[in-house]
Protein backbone atom coordinates (compact mmCIF):
# COMPACT_ATOMS: atom_id res chain seq x y z
CA UNK A 1 0.00 0.00 0.00
CA UNK A 2 2.57 2.21 0.95
CA UNK A 3 5.52 0.27 0.36
CA UNK A 4 7.11 1.70 -3.42
CA UNK A 5 5.03 5.28 -3.18
CA UNK A 6 5.98 6.36 0.08
CA UNK A 7 9.28 5.77 -0.63
CA UNK A 8 9.47 8.47 -3.50
CA UNK A 9 7.62 11.57 -2.63
CA UNK A 10 7.64 13.17 -5.72
CA UNK A 11 5.76 11.10 -8.57
CA UNK A 12 4.16 8.07 -7.19
CA UNK A 13 1.21 8.15 -9.45
CA UNK A 14 3.72 5.63 -11.83
CA UNK A 15 5.79 4.10 -9.38
CA UNK A 16 3.65 0.66 -8.90
CA UNK A 17 3.51 0.33 -12.48
CA UNK A 18 6.52 1.13 -12.94
CA UNK A 19 7.74 -1.20 -10.19
CA UNK A 20 6.22 -4.12 -11.54
CA UNK A 21 7.87 -3.47 -14.85
CA UNK A 22 11.66 -3.51 -12.73
CA UNK A 23 10.26 -6.73 -10.77
CA UNK A 24 9.68 -8.64 -13.39
CA UNK A 25 12.53 -7.22 -15.50
CA UNK A 26 14.92 -8.42 -12.51
CA UNK A 27 13.25 -11.71 -12.50
CA UNK A 28 14.29 -12.12 -16.06
CA UNK A 29 17.56 -11.04 -15.31
CA UNK A 30 17.90 -13.49 -12.72
CA UNK A 31 16.97 -16.42 -15.18
CA UNK A 32 19.31 -15.11 -17.76
CA UNK A 33 22.30 -15.55 -15.20
CA UNK A 34 21.68 -18.70 -13.54
CA UNK A 35 21.84 -19.86 -17.58
CA UNK A 36 25.06 -17.83 -17.88
CA UNK A 37 26.68 -19.48 -15.04
CA UNK A 38 25.69 -23.17 -15.99
CA UNK A 39 28.32 -22.31 -18.86
CA UNK A 40 31.37 -21.67 -17.52
CA UNK A 41 32.98 -20.88 -21.33
CA UNK A 42 30.43 -18.36 -22.35
CA UNK A 43 30.07 -16.56 -19.67
CA UNK A 44 33.83 -15.90 -20.11
CA UNK A 45 33.61 -14.94 -22.78
CA UNK A 46 30.94 -12.88 -22.36
CA UNK A 47 32.55 -10.90 -19.79
CA UNK A 48 35.58 -10.24 -22.22
CA UNK A 49 33.84 -9.23 -25.02
CA UNK A 50 30.22 -8.02 -24.50
CA UNK A 51 31.22 -4.69 -22.20
CA UNK A 52 27.58 -3.78 -21.16
CA UNK A 53 25.68 -6.78 -20.52
CA UNK A 54 28.49 -8.53 -18.87
CA UNK A 55 29.31 -5.58 -16.45
CA UNK A 56 25.56 -5.44 -15.74
CA UNK A 57 25.80 -9.33 -14.94
CA UNK A 58 28.84 -8.76 -12.74
CA UNK A 59 28.02 -5.67 -11.07
CA UNK A 60 24.73 -7.34 -9.76
CA UNK A 61 27.22 -8.52 -6.32
CA UNK A 62 30.63 -6.43 -6.86
CA UNK A 63 29.31 -2.58 -7.31
CA UNK A 64 32.07 -0.95 -4.61
CA UNK A 65 34.34 1.12 -4.70
CA UNK A 66 36.82 1.12 -8.22
CA UNK A 67 33.87 -2.15 -9.52
CA UNK A 68 32.97 -1.30 -12.57
CA UNK A 69 29.62 -1.01 -13.52
CA UNK A 70 26.75 -0.31 -16.27
CA UNK A 71 24.19 3.06 -15.26
CA UNK A 72 20.88 2.21 -16.30
CA UNK A 73 21.57 5.66 -18.93
CA UNK A 74 24.46 3.32 -20.32
CA UNK A 75 22.44 0.17 -20.47
CA UNK A 76 18.87 2.19 -21.64
CA UNK A 77 20.94 3.48 -24.36
CA UNK A 78 22.41 0.77 -26.03
CA UNK A 79 19.67 -2.03 -26.38
CA UNK A 80 20.72 -2.11 -30.30
CA UNK A 81 24.48 -2.38 -29.32
CA UNK A 82 23.47 -5.43 -27.12
CA UNK A 83 21.42 -7.08 -29.88
CA UNK A 84 24.20 -6.90 -31.99
CA UNK A 85 26.66 -8.12 -29.84
CA UNK A 86 24.75 -10.42 -28.21
CA UNK A 87 24.28 -12.24 -31.65
CA UNK A 88 28.09 -12.62 -31.60
CA UNK A 89 27.36 -15.28 -28.64
CA UNK A 90 25.72 -17.49 -31.15
CA UNK A 91 29.11 -17.86 -33.22
CA UNK A 92 30.15 -21.12 -34.02
CA UNK A 93 31.89 -22.61 -31.52
CA UNK A 94 30.17 -20.85 -28.39
CA UNK A 95 27.29 -22.87 -26.44
CA UNK A 96 24.66 -20.12 -26.45
CA UNK A 97 22.44 -20.83 -29.31
CA UNK A 98 20.91 -17.83 -31.22
CA UNK A 99 17.86 -17.50 -29.64
CA UNK A 100 18.78 -17.18 -26.39
CA UNK A 101 21.45 -14.77 -27.51
CA UNK A 102 18.29 -12.70 -28.58
CA UNK A 103 16.12 -13.53 -25.25
CA UNK A 104 19.98 -12.26 -23.49
CA UNK A 105 19.40 -9.00 -25.44
CA UNK A 106 15.88 -7.77 -25.00
CA UNK A 107 15.48 -9.38 -21.44
CA UNK A 108 18.47 -6.97 -20.82
CA UNK A 109 17.16 -4.13 -22.77
CA UNK A 110 13.86 -3.85 -20.94
CA UNK A 111 15.26 -4.00 -17.66
CA UNK A 112 17.48 -0.99 -18.34
CA UNK A 113 14.08 0.69 -20.40
CA UNK A 114 11.78 -0.25 -17.30
CA UNK A 115 14.48 1.69 -14.37
CA UNK A 116 15.18 4.29 -16.88
CA UNK A 117 11.38 5.03 -17.88
CA UNK A 118 10.80 4.85 -14.28
CA UNK A 119 13.02 6.75 -13.35
CA UNK A 120 12.27 9.87 -15.61
CA UNK A 121 8.37 9.31 -14.55
CA UNK A 122 10.10 9.83 -11.02
CA UNK A 123 11.84 12.40 -11.71
CA UNK A 124 14.78 11.07 -10.16
CA UNK A 125 17.21 11.57 -12.89
CA UNK A 126 20.04 10.90 -10.68
CA UNK A 127 19.12 6.74 -10.80
CA UNK A 128 20.17 7.15 -13.91
CA UNK A 129 23.61 7.24 -12.92
CA UNK A 130 23.27 4.53 -10.35
CA UNK A 131 24.20 0.32 -11.55
CA UNK A 132 21.48 -0.94 -13.17
CA UNK A 133 20.77 -3.57 -10.12
CA UNK A 134 20.52 -0.83 -7.98
CA UNK A 135 18.15 1.17 -9.68
CA UNK A 136 15.75 -1.72 -10.46
CA UNK A 137 15.68 -2.41 -6.91
CA UNK A 138 14.98 1.59 -6.75
CA UNK A 139 12.32 1.36 -8.73
CA UNK A 140 10.77 -1.92 -7.04
CA UNK A 141 11.01 0.04 -4.23
CA UNK A 142 13.71 -2.14 -2.07
CA UNK A 143 15.65 0.42 0.15
CA UNK A 144 18.89 0.47 -0.89
CA UNK A 145 21.82 2.32 0.52
CA UNK A 146 24.82 -0.03 -0.38
CA UNK A 147 27.39 3.21 -1.22
CA UNK A 148 25.65 4.91 1.78
CA UNK A 149 26.93 2.01 3.84
CA UNK A 150 30.13 1.96 1.57
CA UNK A 151 31.06 5.58 2.57
CA UNK A 152 30.28 5.10 6.06
CA UNK A 153 32.33 2.48 6.59
CA UNK A 154 35.53 3.98 5.20
CA UNK A 155 34.37 7.08 6.85
CA UNK A 156 34.75 5.08 10.16
CA UNK A 157 38.47 4.30 9.72
CA UNK A 158 39.03 7.82 9.13
CA UNK A 159 36.80 9.90 11.95
CA UNK A 160 35.99 8.52 15.13
CA UNK A 161 32.95 6.51 14.99
CA UNK A 162 32.77 7.75 11.03
CA UNK A 163 31.26 11.10 11.66
CA UNK A 164 31.81 14.97 12.25
CA UNK A 165 29.43 14.98 15.21
CA UNK A 166 28.03 11.90 17.39
CA UNK A 167 24.36 11.92 17.14
CA UNK A 168 24.61 11.58 13.45
CA UNK A 169 25.89 7.80 13.38
CA UNK A 170 22.14 6.84 14.44
CA UNK A 171 23.90 5.00 17.71
CA UNK A 172 20.96 5.18 19.72
CA UNK A 173 18.69 3.88 16.31
CA UNK A 174 20.74 0.70 14.96
CA UNK A 175 21.63 0.79 11.43
CA UNK A 176 24.42 2.35 9.26
CA UNK A 177 23.63 6.32 8.97
CA UNK A 178 22.54 7.09 5.29
CA UNK A 179 25.17 9.62 3.38
CA UNK A 180 23.83 12.72 2.07
CA UNK A 181 24.15 13.76 -1.43
CA UNK A 182 22.28 16.78 -1.50
CA UNK A 183 19.19 18.72 -0.34
CA UNK A 184 16.40 21.14 -1.53
CA UNK A 185 13.25 22.15 -0.05
CA UNK A 186 11.63 19.97 2.17
CA UNK A 187 14.11 17.51 1.03
CA UNK A 188 17.22 15.62 1.26
CA UNK A 189 18.82 12.76 -1.03
CA UNK A 190 21.19 9.94 -0.26
CA UNK A 191 24.08 9.21 -2.67
CA UNK A 192 22.11 5.67 -3.40
CA UNK A 193 19.59 8.07 -4.92
CA UNK A 194 17.14 7.58 -2.50
CA UNK A 195 14.99 10.73 -1.16
CA UNK A 196 13.37 11.88 1.69
CA UNK A 197 11.30 14.00 3.13
CA UNK A 198 13.50 16.19 5.81
CA UNK A 199 12.50 16.99 9.27
CA UNK A 200 15.71 17.52 10.47
CA UNK A 201 16.66 20.39 8.71
CA UNK A 202 20.25 20.14 9.35
CA UNK A 203 19.41 19.93 13.04
CA UNK A 204 16.89 23.52 12.43
CA UNK A 205 18.80 25.77 10.51
CA UNK A 206 16.95 25.20 7.31
CA UNK A 207 13.42 27.02 8.05
CA UNK A 208 13.10 28.70 4.96
CA UNK A 209 13.46 25.34 3.02
CA UNK A 210 17.08 23.47 2.20
CA UNK A 211 19.13 25.44 -0.49
CA UNK A 212 16.68 28.11 -0.73
CA UNK A 213 17.40 30.50 -3.99
CA UNK A 214 17.33 33.36 -2.45
CA UNK A 215 20.01 32.59 0.23
CA UNK A 216 21.92 30.90 -2.63
CA UNK A 217 21.82 34.15 -4.29
CA UNK A 218 22.72 36.21 -1.90
CA UNK A 219 25.67 34.03 -1.01
CA UNK A 220 26.45 33.83 -4.80
CA UNK A 221 26.43 38.07 -5.01
CA UNK A 222 29.18 37.89 -1.55
CA UNK A 223 31.48 35.02 -2.68
CA UNK A 224 32.35 37.86 -5.32
CA UNK A 225 33.86 39.59 -2.69
CA UNK A 226 35.80 37.27 -0.65
CA UNK A 227 34.98 34.06 1.80
CA UNK A 228 36.51 35.72 5.28
CA UNK A 229 37.69 39.11 6.16
CA UNK A 230 38.75 38.61 9.79
CA UNK A 231 38.09 42.30 10.02
CA UNK A 232 34.98 44.28 10.51
CA UNK A 233 32.60 43.65 7.44
CA UNK A 234 29.17 46.14 7.20
CA UNK A 235 26.76 42.55 7.32
CA UNK A 236 27.34 42.05 10.68
CA UNK A 237 25.81 45.49 11.84
CA UNK A 238 22.73 44.57 9.33
CA UNK A 239 22.49 41.18 10.84
CA UNK A 240 22.79 42.80 14.43
CA UNK A 241 20.73 45.43 14.17
CA UNK A 242 17.81 42.62 12.63
CA UNK A 243 19.06 40.47 16.06
CA UNK A 244 18.78 43.17 18.05
CA UNK A 245 15.28 44.59 16.62
CA UNK A 246 13.55 41.24 16.97
CA UNK A 247 14.64 39.77 20.42
CA UNK A 248 13.18 41.33 23.30
CA UNK A 249 16.06 41.34 25.76
CA UNK A 250 19.04 41.70 23.26
CA UNK A 251 20.30 45.28 23.16
CA UNK A 252 24.10 44.28 22.00
CA UNK A 253 25.27 40.78 20.61
CA UNK A 254 28.44 39.05 19.69
CA UNK A 255 28.70 36.72 16.65
CA UNK A 256 30.27 33.26 17.15
CA UNK A 257 30.93 30.47 14.67
CA UNK A 258 28.57 27.84 16.39
CA UNK A 259 25.71 27.55 19.34
CA UNK A 260 28.97 25.52 21.78
CA UNK A 261 30.99 28.86 21.49
CA UNK A 262 28.08 31.22 21.82
CA UNK A 263 27.15 29.11 25.32
CA UNK A 264 30.65 29.57 26.29
CA UNK A 265 31.01 33.07 25.62
CA UNK A 266 27.82 33.31 27.36
CA UNK A 267 28.90 31.42 30.71
CA UNK A 268 32.69 33.03 31.22
CA UNK A 269 29.99 36.44 30.50
CA UNK A 270 27.49 35.91 33.21
CA UNK A 271 30.08 35.05 35.49
CA UNK A 272 32.10 38.22 35.07
CA UNK A 273 29.20 40.28 34.91
CA UNK A 274 27.67 38.91 38.48
CA UNK A 275 31.20 38.29 39.96
CA UNK A 276 29.67 34.90 41.26
CA UNK A 277 30.63 31.33 40.05
CA UNK A 278 27.53 29.03 40.34
CA UNK A 279 25.31 28.42 37.38
CA UNK A 280 22.09 26.62 37.70
CA UNK A 281 21.10 24.15 34.50
CA UNK A 282 18.36 21.46 34.19
CA UNK A 283 19.20 18.33 33.60
CA UNK A 284 18.26 16.92 29.75
CA UNK A 285 19.18 20.44 28.94
CA UNK A 286 21.70 20.71 26.47
CA UNK A 287 24.39 24.03 25.29
CA UNK A 288 27.21 22.93 23.78
CA UNK A 289 30.12 20.64 24.36
CA UNK A 290 31.89 23.54 26.80
CA UNK A 291 33.17 21.34 29.64
CA UNK A 292 31.30 23.67 32.17
CA UNK A 293 27.90 22.28 30.85
CA UNK A 294 28.08 18.29 30.11
CA UNK A 295 26.69 17.66 33.79
CA UNK A 296 23.46 15.65 33.28
CA UNK A 297 23.31 17.04 29.50
CA UNK A 298 20.56 15.89 26.67
CA UNK A 299 21.28 15.70 23.00
CA UNK A 300 24.19 12.95 22.16
CA UNK A 301 25.02 12.89 25.77
CA UNK A 302 22.35 11.09 26.61
CA UNK A 303 21.42 9.45 23.93
CA UNK A 304 25.11 7.36 24.08
CA UNK A 305 24.42 7.06 27.97
CA UNK A 306 27.19 9.33 28.76
CA UNK A 307 25.95 11.99 31.80
CA UNK A 308 29.60 13.11 32.23
CA UNK A 309 32.02 12.96 29.50
CA UNK A 310 35.32 11.61 30.38
CA UNK A 311 37.93 14.09 29.99
CA UNK A 312 35.80 16.76 31.89
CA UNK A 313 37.63 17.74 34.89
CA UNK A 314 35.97 17.89 38.38
CA UNK A 315 36.81 21.45 38.38
CA UNK A 316 34.92 22.30 35.68
CA UNK A 317 31.76 21.25 36.37
CA UNK A 318 32.35 22.04 40.46
CA UNK A 319 30.31 25.70 39.82
CA UNK A 320 27.41 23.86 37.48
CA UNK A 321 24.32 22.68 40.06
CA UNK A 322 21.67 21.40 38.14
CA UNK A 323 17.74 21.55 38.78
CA UNK A 324 14.51 19.85 37.23
CA UNK A 325 12.52 21.17 34.43
CA UNK A 326 9.29 22.87 35.07
CA UNK A 327 9.73 22.33 38.81
CA UNK A 328 10.26 25.82 40.22
CA UNK A 329 11.13 24.62 44.32
CA UNK A 330 13.99 22.44 42.47
CA UNK A 331 15.33 25.66 41.56
CA UNK A 332 14.78 28.08 44.94
CA UNK A 333 16.36 25.36 46.34
CA UNK A 334 19.54 25.97 44.79
CA UNK A 335 19.53 29.33 44.87
CA UNK A 336 19.16 29.63 48.65
CA UNK A 337 22.14 27.98 48.98
CA UNK A 338 24.54 29.25 46.80
CA UNK A 339 25.59 32.11 45.04
CA UNK A 340 24.26 31.90 41.83
CA UNK A 341 25.52 33.91 38.89
CA UNK A 342 22.84 32.68 36.29
CA UNK A 343 20.11 29.81 35.31
CA UNK A 344 20.61 29.04 32.27
CA UNK A 345 17.99 26.91 29.96
CA UNK A 346 16.49 25.83 27.13
CA UNK A 347 13.04 28.10 27.21
CA UNK A 348 11.61 24.82 24.86
CA UNK A 349 13.53 21.97 25.48
CA UNK A 350 14.36 20.23 22.25
CA UNK A 351 17.53 18.16 23.43
CA UNK A 352 15.53 15.47 24.98
CA UNK A 353 12.82 15.30 23.09
CA UNK A 354 10.59 18.16 22.71
CA UNK A 355 9.48 19.29 26.05
CA UNK A 356 7.52 22.14 26.46
CA UNK A 357 7.66 24.86 30.08
CA UNK A 358 4.50 25.61 31.63
CA UNK A 359 3.78 29.58 31.34
CA UNK A 360 4.40 29.50 35.54
CA UNK A 361 7.94 28.20 35.18
CA UNK A 362 9.15 30.95 33.09
CA UNK A 363 7.48 33.31 34.88
CA UNK A 364 8.40 32.08 38.13
CA UNK A 365 12.29 31.76 37.13
CA UNK A 366 12.08 35.73 35.80
CA UNK A 367 11.32 36.28 39.72
CA UNK A 368 13.34 33.71 41.37
CA UNK A 369 16.05 35.15 39.55
CA UNK A 370 14.90 38.71 39.90
CA UNK A 371 14.88 37.59 43.68
CA UNK A 372 18.15 35.75 44.44
CA UNK A 373 20.23 38.58 42.03
CA UNK A 374 21.35 36.01 39.50
CA UNK A 375 20.64 36.56 35.38
CA UNK A 376 17.81 34.73 33.50
CA UNK A 377 19.84 32.84 30.45
CA UNK A 378 17.44 31.58 27.42
CA UNK A 379 19.66 29.18 25.17
CA UNK A 380 18.01 30.08 22.28
CA UNK A 381 20.54 28.10 19.70
CA UNK A 382 17.58 26.31 19.07
CA UNK A 383 14.33 27.78 19.55
CA UNK A 384 15.57 31.70 17.88
CA UNK A 385 13.65 32.53 15.23
CA UNK A 386 12.05 28.76 15.06
CA UNK A 387 9.08 29.07 17.70
CA UNK A 388 9.06 32.66 16.83
CA UNK A 389 10.18 35.76 15.24
CA UNK A 390 10.98 37.43 18.53
CA UNK A 391 12.50 33.69 19.74
CA UNK A 392 10.60 31.76 22.31
CA UNK A 393 10.88 35.02 24.80
CA UNK A 394 8.37 36.42 23.12
CA UNK A 395 6.36 33.47 22.35
CA UNK A 396 5.74 32.92 26.19
CA UNK A 397 6.40 37.03 27.19
CA UNK A 398 9.25 36.53 29.50
CA UNK A 399 12.18 38.39 28.96
CA UNK A 400 15.84 36.78 30.25
CA UNK A 401 18.82 39.02 30.71
CA UNK A 402 20.89 37.32 28.04
CA UNK A 403 20.54 34.87 25.12
CA UNK A 404 22.14 32.45 22.88
CA UNK A 405 21.97 32.00 19.52
CA UNK A 406 22.84 30.21 16.16
CA UNK A 407 21.58 27.58 13.73
CA UNK A 408 18.51 30.10 12.02
CA UNK A 409 20.57 33.30 12.45
CA UNK A 410 23.13 31.30 10.27
CA UNK A 411 20.85 30.26 7.51
CA UNK A 412 22.60 27.26 7.29
CA UNK A 413 26.21 28.25 7.46
CA UNK A 414 27.89 28.39 10.70
CA UNK A 415 26.89 31.01 12.99
CA UNK A 416 26.46 31.89 16.91
CA UNK A 417 25.44 34.76 18.75
CA UNK A 418 24.81 35.87 22.44
CA UNK A 419 23.29 39.27 23.75
CA UNK A 420 21.78 40.87 26.02
CA UNK A 421 21.32 44.13 27.75
CA UNK A 422 23.77 46.46 27.17
CA UNK A 423 25.20 47.07 30.46
CA UNK A 424 26.22 43.21 31.05
CA UNK A 425 27.44 43.13 26.87
CA UNK A 426 29.64 45.76 28.07
CA UNK A 427 31.88 43.31 29.94
CA UNK A 428 32.81 41.51 26.64
CA UNK A 429 36.34 42.20 24.98
CA UNK A 430 37.86 44.76 23.85
CA UNK A 431 35.11 46.59 25.53
CA UNK A 432 34.75 46.99 29.67
CA UNK A 433 36.81 45.44 31.68
CA UNK A 434 37.06 42.83 29.35
CA UNK A 435 36.10 39.17 29.46
CA UNK A 436 38.34 37.79 26.80
CA UNK A 437 36.30 35.93 24.27
CA UNK A 438 37.57 36.02 20.03
CA UNK A 439 36.75 33.93 16.56
CA UNK A 440 39.16 34.09 13.78
CA UNK A 441 36.23 33.73 11.64
CA UNK A 442 33.59 35.13 13.72
CA UNK A 443 31.07 37.89 11.78
CA UNK A 444 32.50 35.83 8.36
CA UNK A 445 30.81 37.70 5.47
CA UNK A 446 29.01 34.65 4.01
CA UNK A 447 27.60 33.59 6.81
CA UNK A 448 26.31 36.68 7.84
CA UNK A 449 24.60 37.29 4.11
CA UNK A 450 22.71 33.83 4.78
CA UNK A 451 21.26 34.43 7.83
CA UNK A 452 20.19 38.21 6.67
CA UNK A 453 18.52 36.79 3.83
CA UNK A 454 17.13 33.83 5.54
CA UNK A 455 15.73 36.34 8.32
CA UNK A 456 13.99 38.68 5.89
CA UNK A 457 12.36 35.66 4.13
CA UNK A 458 10.98 34.43 7.62
CA UNK A 459 9.58 38.36 8.26
CA UNK A 460 7.64 37.86 4.88
CA UNK A 461 3.66 37.61 6.91
CA UNK A 462 2.06 34.35 7.12
CA UNK A 463 5.73 32.43 7.32
CA UNK A 464 4.97 31.33 10.74
CA UNK A 465 1.34 30.86 10.67
CA UNK A 466 2.50 28.29 8.34
CA UNK A 467 4.91 26.57 10.14
CA UNK A 468 2.39 26.31 13.02
CA UNK A 469 -0.17 24.77 11.09
CA UNK A 470 1.57 21.98 9.19
CA UNK A 471 3.45 21.32 12.55
CA UNK A 472 0.31 21.25 14.16
CA UNK A 473 -1.13 18.62 11.40
CA UNK A 474 2.01 16.25 11.31
CA UNK A 475 2.06 15.79 15.02
CA UNK A 476 -1.64 15.28 15.64
CA UNK A 477 -1.66 12.99 12.49
CA UNK A 478 1.55 10.78 14.21
CA UNK A 479 -0.21 10.65 17.38
CA UNK A 480 -3.73 9.64 16.41
CA UNK A 481 -1.91 6.82 14.33
CA UNK A 482 0.05 5.90 17.30
CA UNK A 483 -3.33 5.72 19.28
CA UNK A 484 -4.98 4.10 16.65
CA UNK A 485 -2.50 0.91 16.16
CA UNK A 486 -2.49 0.94 20.26
CA UNK A 487 0.30 2.81 21.59
CA UNK A 488 1.34 4.90 24.41
CA UNK A 489 2.18 8.59 22.93
CA UNK A 490 2.63 11.82 23.94
CA UNK A 491 3.86 15.11 22.16
CA UNK A 492 3.38 17.85 20.75
CA UNK A 493 4.49 21.21 18.63
CA UNK A 494 5.26 24.58 18.71
CA UNK A 495 5.62 26.71 15.76
CA UNK A 496 8.15 24.32 13.33
CA UNK A 497 9.41 22.41 16.29
CA UNK A 498 8.03 19.17 17.55
CA UNK A 499 8.54 15.52 18.93
CA UNK A 500 6.79 13.09 20.57
CA UNK A 501 7.28 10.10 23.40
CA UNK A 502 6.34 6.50 23.06
CA UNK A 503 4.65 6.31 26.70
CA UNK A 504 1.64 7.98 28.55
CA UNK A 505 3.22 11.11 29.47
CA UNK A 506 2.77 13.87 30.25
CA UNK A 507 6.11 14.46 29.94
CA UNK A 508 7.89 17.30 31.85
CA UNK A 509 11.26 16.92 32.16
CA UNK A 510 14.05 14.42 31.13
CA UNK A 511 13.59 12.16 33.74
CA UNK A 512 9.46 11.61 32.14
CA UNK A 513 11.62 11.79 28.88
CA UNK A 514 13.27 8.55 29.58
CA UNK A 515 10.16 6.39 30.25
CA UNK A 516 9.94 6.64 26.51
CA UNK A 517 10.41 3.22 24.54
CA UNK A 518 13.47 4.02 23.29
CA UNK A 519 13.57 0.09 21.39
CA UNK A 520 10.30 1.03 19.67
CA UNK A 521 11.72 4.39 18.71
CA UNK A 522 14.23 2.90 17.21
CA UNK A 523 12.12 0.48 14.95
CA UNK A 524 9.79 3.28 13.96
CA UNK A 525 12.66 5.55 13.33
CA UNK A 526 13.78 2.89 11.08
CA UNK A 527 10.67 1.81 9.10
CA UNK A 528 10.05 5.62 8.40
CA UNK A 529 13.70 6.27 6.78
CA UNK A 530 12.87 3.11 4.69
CA UNK A 531 9.88 4.81 3.48
CA UNK A 532 11.23 8.14 2.44
CA UNK A 533 11.26 9.85 5.82
CA UNK A 534 14.01 11.51 7.60
CA UNK A 535 13.77 11.82 10.85
CA UNK A 536 16.73 12.72 13.90
CA UNK A 537 18.00 9.53 14.50
CA UNK A 538 17.23 9.82 18.44
CA UNK A 539 14.62 9.69 20.99
CA UNK A 540 16.05 12.64 22.48
CA UNK A 541 16.09 15.35 19.95
CA UNK A 542 13.40 17.67 18.57
CA UNK A 543 12.12 17.34 14.84
CA UNK A 544 11.88 20.28 12.76
CA UNK A 545 9.62 21.67 9.41
CA UNK A 546 10.47 24.69 7.40
CA UNK A 547 8.54 26.62 5.09
CA UNK A 548 9.35 24.76 1.96
CA UNK A 549 6.57 21.71 4.04
CA UNK A 550 4.08 21.49 1.79
CA UNK A 551 0.32 20.45 3.25
CA UNK A 552 1.28 17.25 0.74
CA UNK A 553 4.19 16.25 2.08
CA UNK A 554 2.66 16.10 5.83
CA UNK A 555 -0.47 14.47 4.43
CA UNK A 556 2.49 12.05 3.27
CA UNK A 557 4.33 12.13 5.69
CA UNK A 558 1.24 11.07 7.97
CA UNK A 559 -0.20 8.33 5.30
CA UNK A 560 3.24 6.59 5.87
CA UNK A 561 2.97 6.67 9.93
CA UNK A 562 -0.11 4.98 10.08
CA UNK A 563 1.29 2.19 7.98
CA UNK A 564 4.60 2.30 10.24
CA UNK A 565 2.88 2.35 13.30
CA UNK A 566 1.02 -0.47 12.41
CA UNK A 567 4.36 -2.56 12.60
CA UNK A 568 5.91 -1.85 15.50
N1 LIG B 1 22.37 25.02 22.72
C1 LIG B 1 21.30 24.37 22.26
C2 LIG B 1 19.96 24.62 22.91
C3 LIG B 1 21.41 23.48 21.21
O1 LIG B 1 20.32 22.83 20.78
C4 LIG B 1 22.68 23.29 20.62
C5 LIG B 1 22.88 22.32 19.47
N2 LIG B 1 21.87 21.49 19.17
C6 LIG B 1 23.77 23.99 21.13
C7 LIG B 1 23.58 24.85 22.18
C8 LIG B 1 25.13 23.82 20.53
O2 LIG B 1 25.15 24.35 19.24
P1 LIG B 1 26.23 23.87 18.17
O3 LIG B 1 25.90 22.46 17.84
O4 LIG B 1 26.04 24.81 17.02
O5 LIG B 1 27.57 24.01 18.78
Amino acid sequence: MYGTTAKHPEGQKSTSLFALCGVAATVILFGLVSVSQSNVQTQAYATSTLRPGAQILTARNAYGRGATHTTVAQAASVPAMAAIQSSELARPGHAYPKMSATFCAVALSAAAMAAFVSAMLRKKPAELLLPLPIAMAAASGKFVTDKSNEIFEEAKTLMPGGVSSPVRAFKSVGGNPIVFDRVKGAYCWDVDGNQYIDYVGSWGPAIVGHANDEVLDSLRETLKKGTSFGAPCALENVLAKMVIAAVPSVEMVRFTNSGTEACMGMLRMVRAYTKREKVIKFEGCYHGHADGFLVQAGSGVATLGLPDSPGVPAGATAGTLVAQYNDLASVEALLKNHEVAAVILEPVVGNSGFIPPTKEFLVGLRELTTKYGALLVFDEVMTGFRIAYGCAQSYFGVTPDVTTMGKVIGGGLPVGAYGGRKDIMSVVAPAGPPMYQAGTLSGNPLAMAAGIKTMEILQRPGSYEHLDKITKKLIAGILEAGREAGHDVCGGSISGMFGFFFCKGPVLNYQDATKSDTKKFARWHRLMLEHGVYLAPSQFEAGFTSLAHTEADIDKTIAIAREVMKKL
